[in-house]
């Protein structure tokens, strides 16, 4: 299992569980540092995780094509300036069969246990299969375990009902068919457009009204695919420019940067005010809380399609759902053949449902009983050489979920080559590291926009979001390098030593 300290680097076997966007990076980061003990079990037949997933009419990614891309592999055939879901899934596939990840996944295989146990993590899956490794990465995503809304009546509906993460294609929707949409998020506002233009009569059950920045999407010209395709180097200057465009003006904005947070709070308001002429249905759409407070959404079809003759804004409260349809709350039955919701996920579960058992039979469920949290989203005390990806307080919001798995995938590789260097045999975040960081994180939480007087699925049970609130840059800078004090390490070979700081 583990080998005597010798100036050999010993290697490693890791267990990845998922082959969603961040298991695909994972396993080529561990790859490209010599680590070939590698094993990815993923729950579905297919990579792709969210991208898999998520089929709904209009999915797409509202964070540019070129940001939204591995770093080492860009793609200058990107059709739209916000990539369609589908031609993101294609890229994942493409990625994995370049780089061959296929070869290291076990497809079909749910994790259902990982349990560690001196130096060793034990993994169990659906197939009733047992797999061992020095080290687990979780890279299980954050929005794939669909939220249903808790509504009377929920399951009497006598038509077409799914969640837009589920999307039912074999129901043909047109003209004439009667669709309703409970929620107005991300989502909902790529999704609505579509089915309106479709010709169905749609009804949306708003609660809550959204801002949104119209930046507006374009197909990429055939000679700029040409001219990308030629110059690798203006493909890159297009991503960087991106992730300066985002950091230096959405990031800012919503941590509280003061000319940041005006810039996009008008963008929103003008957007709102000159989009929609009725001023009935304005005032329905005009939220009540600060711009940025829930996601902002980065939309141009919403609007419009909203304001057509087969769309039906009901901001009434929903009474219950009956067999023919939706009844809100001033006695209105709104009779429909299909029910969409678009009520979002649980963002918390993170890993779970799986039993994932740490030191001295600590249950996940048990360790966070009070307080999901991680040391630098990562890290769990009494669990060693255990790594959570795009964990709570990692920067997501608007940014590129790629940037940062690729930064949390660096900082994992340097912790596995001290292990390889034989500094420790197990690694963990100390009690201590975990409340330092989480009170270094809540002191910044305290000036931005997501405690701006609205419920959102930022926010944890204390009503904390679970965000990162400073700057993507010090984001980078301090995951650069693993701060050892922080980690409680041991040896096997010799008494259990705590890491000099
Ligand atoms: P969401 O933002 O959580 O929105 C859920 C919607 O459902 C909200 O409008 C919510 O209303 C409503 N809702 C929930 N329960 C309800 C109930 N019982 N009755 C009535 N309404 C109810 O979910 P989402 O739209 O799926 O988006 C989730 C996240 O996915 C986004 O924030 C984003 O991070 C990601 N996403 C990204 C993209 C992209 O382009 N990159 C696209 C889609 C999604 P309230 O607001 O009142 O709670």
């Amino acid at each position: 299992m583990t080998q005597a300290k010798t100036s050999a680097k010993r290697n490693p076997s890791v267990i990845v569980i998922g082959a969603g966007m961040t298991g695909i990076l994972m396993t080529i980061q561990l790859r490209r540092a010599g680590i070939e003990d590698i094993t990815v079990l993923e729950k579905k037949d297919k990579v792709g995780g969210t991208w898999r997933e998520n089929t709904y009419p209009g999915v797409a990614c509202d964070v540019p094509a070129h940001m939204y891309t591995y770093s080492f592999e860009p793609n200058p055939g990107w059709s739209n300036f916000f990539a369609r879901g589908g031609e993101i899934q294609d890229y994942f596939e493409r990625v994995a069969d370049k780089y061959d990840v296929n070869r290291s996944i076990k497809f079909n295989e749910a994790v259902t246990d990982a349990r560690y146990h001196a130096g060793r993590w034990t993994v169990q899956t659906s197939q009733g299969k047992t797999y061992h490794a020095d080290f687990v990465v979780c890279a299980t995503g954050i929005l794939h375990h669909p939220a249903f809304p808790d509504i009377e009546g929920l399951s009497d509906f006598g038509g077409t009902q799914f969640h837009t993460a589920q999307w039912n294609h074999d129901v043909k929707i047109g003209k004439g068919t009667k669709v309703g949409v409970i929620g107005t998020g991300s989502t909902a506002a790529q999704a609505i457009p579509e089915l309106i233009n479709s010709g169905a009569d749609v009804t949306i059950f708003q609660r809550t009204p959204q801002w949104l920045l119209p930046v507006a999407d374009y197909a990429v010209p055939k000679w700029m695919k040409r001219l990308l395709l030629r110059s690798p180097m203006l493909v890159k200057a297009h991503r960087a420019f991106s992730i300066m465009f985002m950091e230096h003006l959405f990031t800012k904005a919503v941590t509280g940067h003061w000319p940041q947070k005006k810039i996009l709070e008008w963008a929103c308001k003008l957007n709102l005010r000159f989009s929609i002429k009725n001023k009935a249905l304005r005032e329905k759409l005009t939220p009540n809380y600060q711009v940025g407070c829930k996601r902002v959404i980065v939309n141009t079809t919403f609007y419009k399609a909203i304001q057509k003759h087969n769309a039906h804004l009901t901001t009434e409260a929903i009474e219950k759902i009956t067999k023919e349809g939706v009844l809100t709350k001033d006695g209105t039955l709104h009779k429909l053949d299909v029910l969409v919701l678009s009520t979002g996920f649980n963002p918390f579960n993170f890993m779970r449902p799986m039993n994932l058992i740490g030191r001295e039979d600590l249950h996940i469920e048990n360790a966070w009983a009070k307080q999901i949290k991680a040391y630098r989203s990562m890290m769990l005390p009494n669990y060693p050489n255990f790594f959570l990806m795009l964990g709570p307080n990692t920067p997501i919001g608007n940014f590129s979920v790629i940037a940062m798995s690729e930064v949390q995938g660096n900082y994992v590789l340097k912790m596995i080559d001290k292990w390889r260097a034989g500094e420790f045999d197990e690694v963990e975040a100390k009690p201590e590291a975990i409340a330092e960081f989480n009170a270094y994180v809540k002191k910044g939480l305290k000036g931005t926009a997501w405690v701006g007087g609205c419920q959102s699925w930022y926010l944890d049970q204390d009503g904390d979001p679970i965000l990162w609130p400073y700057t993507w840059k010090q984001w980078v800078k301090e995951m650069r390098e693993p701060q050892m004090a922080h980690m409680k390490t041991a040896s096997f070979s010799s008494a259990s030593d705590e890491a000099a700081a």
